[in-house]
């Protein structure tokens, strides 16, 4: 598990999902709030995929994304997570 947070910019606190739409099958909108209290900052995010990384085992035709380039892998590669915490949420909110 990672310990990646995402985390206001202002003062650093823990961001949490208030609501969230998907508006395209690549896109999704969030709408971010601040928990610190005394902060109170929201923000709204987006979402995108953006380029394919590895192919999937059971294709749609339907789905075209350009393919990650090398720089784009390395990248990848490098990033120490893949902001689980926010993907965990977007998950929980599509399930209700
Ligand atoms: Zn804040």
């Amino acid at each position: 598990m990672s310990t990646y947070k995402l985390v206001c910019p202002h003062c650093h606190s823990r961001m949490r999902i208030r609501t969230s739409e998907g508006t395209h099958i690549f896109l999704r909108v969030a709408y971010l709030q601040c928990t610190n209290e005394a902060c109170g900052w929201s923000v709204r995010a987006e979402f995108e995929m953006t380029h394919e990384m590895s192919p999937s085992g059971m294709a749609n035709p339907t789905v075209k994304l350009p393919i990650a380039n090398v720089a784009q892998r390395r990248a990848a590669m490098l990033s120490p997570t893949d902001h689980p915490d926010l993907l965990d949420q977007l998950e929980m909110e599509r399930a209700i």
